[in-house]
C-alpha cells in the first residue's frame, strides 16, 4: 500500500560540514513537508538494528562506525509518491554515480559517506520513522 510519508536523516558527515541547512532548504523545496524532525546522536546498538539488514555485509562495521560518530538529524517527510520522489531526489548510493543536482552528487563525499538517508519502501519508511519518533513527536 503507497503511504505519503518517507524517513530521512542528514548524516554525521553532511552535519560536520556544515550542510544542515543547505540539505533541508532542497528538501521543503522539492515539495516536502517535514511531519518530525531532531537532532540526535545514534548509539552503537540504535545503528547495528537500524541497519541490521546490512548485518552481513563487509563495510558493516565501517557503516556503523561512520554513523555513530556524530549527530545526526533525523525526519519524517510527507508528499506524494515520497519514498520514490525523496530517493530521486538524493540520488544513487555512490555519489559518483549520482545524478546532477542531486543532494549525494551535491553533498556527499564518498559511497560510505553520502550525507543523506532515505527509506527504500513505505514498509520501511514507517519501521524506520516509529524507530526515531513517538507519536507524540509526529505531526
Ligand atoms: P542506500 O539505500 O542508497 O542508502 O544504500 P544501501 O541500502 O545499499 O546501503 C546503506 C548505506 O550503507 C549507504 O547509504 C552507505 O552509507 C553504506 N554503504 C553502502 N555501500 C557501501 C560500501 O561499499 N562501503 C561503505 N563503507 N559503506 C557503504
Amino acid at each position: 500500500m503507497a503511504t505519503n510519508r518517507t524517513f530521512t536523516m542528514i548524516k554525521p558527515d553532511a552535519v560536520e560540514n556544515g550542510h544542515i541547512g543547505a540539505i533541508l532548504a532542497k528538501i521543503n523545496t522539492a515539495g516536502f513537508k517535514i511531519v518530525a524532525m531532531k537532532l540526535t546522536q545514534l548509539s552503537k546498538r540504535d545503528a547495528e538494528i537500524f541497519y541490521g539488514e546490512h548485518s552481513e555485509r563487509p563495510f558493516f562495521g565501517e557503516l556503523v562506525e561512520f554513523m555513530t560518530r556524530g549527530p545526526i538529524v533525523s525526519a519524517i517527510l510527507e508528499k506524494e509518491n515520497a519514498v520514490e520522489d525523496f530517493r530521486t531526489l538524493i540520488g544513487a548510493t555512490n555519489p559518483a554515480e549520482a545524478a546532477e543536482g542531486t543532494i549525494r552528487k551535491m553533498y556527499a563525499t564518498s559511497i560510505g559517506e553520502n550525507a543523506v538517508h532515505g527509506s527504500d519502501s513505505d514498509a520501511n519508511a514507517a519501521k524506520e520513522g516509529a524507530f526515531h519518533f513517538s507519536g507524540r513527536e509526529t505531526f
